[in-house]
């Protein structure tokens, strides 16, 4: 899950992370009344999307940038107008853009030095990772690619937590010295603690800025948090803002379904995140493009299998269907049925291709064979596959 840059301010507020004062708007008539609450007249409005790269981003209606520097609230409502309700493309968002709903307005800060830092969990140490780099502000990855000797990296012990000394060598990496090295240190010591206690899997801040004045500030931030640990952070779920998600995506997780949209045409009903992934990759491998991942679970039910048709159909790209069920916990006879009412009650047009295995297979099969409807049955994974790359082709 995701959270939009005007909620992680409210996180950094809550875990002492220094960052500008900001107020979020809705309507260009809110963004003049928040720029005049946030007084001054050296102002940045930003467009509040889940995707970097605001600053170089278009909107689809010609404006350029989503981030800018009003001088005046009466400035800061005109430049609202022409964000919210537009539709907002960077490098991160692909072309389709993002649908900006909300801008918000902040104090703008003089900027001396633009870093780069952000908390990862490291899958290869089993361990957190924090990454940090001077030549903030700008394309990260591009910095990797070229000069990857300039990100920094200190791997943080899961159980001893991060250490001082840690601290002044991330400090001392990135030029800071002095009062600055120490307002370094405080900030990537709560920001850490943030990290921890939200069961985030990723946050960045780029830029984390020092003014001339010698201040460290954060000022962007990107949240992702560990689905599985979210049930215990019911404040943060509620931030969770769904128009930024696949509405697909939204759907399958009110059943519990494990969903993922991608470009193909074919889609794949599998149970088993394992099965799954073998399922797209022979998909693929016969000739096919998978239209989506979806694991429905180990004990799936007559209602997901009802569910999960619906959000495969609500895919205009999907041209074809490839159900690929292990009856292990489930029975394939019952699983079967499943199959049958849905696609009898969602009038399924496009060709279907089942392989079941498992548990009463050969009754699984047989009502397949037996029912009206158009089912192609599928002996084995790549029978299938070339079954459902063919009939898709062919029709
Ligand atoms: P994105 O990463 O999506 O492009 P940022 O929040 O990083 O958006 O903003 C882009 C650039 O705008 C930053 O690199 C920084 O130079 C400038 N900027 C952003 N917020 C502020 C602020 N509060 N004060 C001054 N400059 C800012
Ligand atoms: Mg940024």
């Amino acid at each position: 899950m995701n959270i939009h840059e005007y909620q992680a301010k409210e996180l950094f507020e809550k875990f002492g992370v220094p960052s500008p004062k900001g107020i979020v708007a809705g309507t260009a008539e809110e963004a003049e009344a928040a720029a005049k609450a946030i007084g001054g007249d050296d102002l940045v409005i930003k467009a509040q999307v889940h995707a970097g790269g605001r600053g170089k981003g278009t909107f689809k209606n010609g404006f350029k940038g989503g981030v800018h520097f009003p001088k005046t609230p009466a400035e800061a409502g005109e430049l609202a107008s022409q964000m919210i309700g537009q539709t907002l493309v960077t490098h991160q968002t692909g072309e389709a853009g993002r649908l900006v709903n909300k801008v918000m307005i902040a104090e703008s800060a003089d900027i001396e030095r633009e870093l780069y830092l952000a908390i990862l969990m490291d899958r290869g140490s089993a361990s957190p990772v924090i990454v940090a780099s001077t030549e903030g502000g700008m394309d990260i990855e591009e910095v990797a690619e070229k000069t990857p000797e300039k990100i920094i990296r200190q791997f943080v012990h899961p159980l001893a937590g991060l250490q001082p000394y840690e601290l002044r060598k991330l400090a001392a990496a990135l030029e800071l010295a002095g009062d600055q090295a120490k307002q370094f240190a405080k900030l990537v010591k709560n920001l850490f603690k943030l990290f921890i206690a939200c069961d985030c899997d990723m946050v960045e801040i780029n830029p984390l800025v020092v003014t001339p004045a010698g201040d460290v500030l954060a000022l962007d931030a990107k949240f992702g948090f560990d689905d599985n640990a979210l049930y215990r952070h019911p404040e943060i779920v509620e931030m969770r803002d769904t128009t930024e998600e696949d509405p697909r995506e939204v759907e399958a997780s009110k059943f519990d379904l494990n969903y993922i949209g991608l470009d193909g045409n074919i889609a794949c009903l599998v149970n088993g995140a394992g099965l799954a992934m073998a399922t797209m990759d022979i998909i693929k491998h016969c000739g096919g493009e998978p239209a989506n991942f979806l694991d429905v679970g180990g004990g799936a039910t007559k209602e997901q299998v009802s569910a999960a048709f619906k959000i495969i159909l609500s895919d205009p790209n999907v041209e074809g269907i490839l159900v690929n069920i292990f009856g292990g916990i489930m029975q394939c006879d019952i699983i079967a049925e499943g199959i049958l009412a849905a696609a009898a009650e969602l009038e399924l047009t496009i060709p279907l291709v089942v392989r079941l295995e498992g548990t009463n297979v050969a009754l699984g099969k047989k009502l397949i064979e037996e029912s009206d409807l158009a089912v192609i049955s599928a002996d084995n994974l790549n029978d299938a596959a070339q079954k459902i790359v063919e009939a898709v082709k062919t029709a």
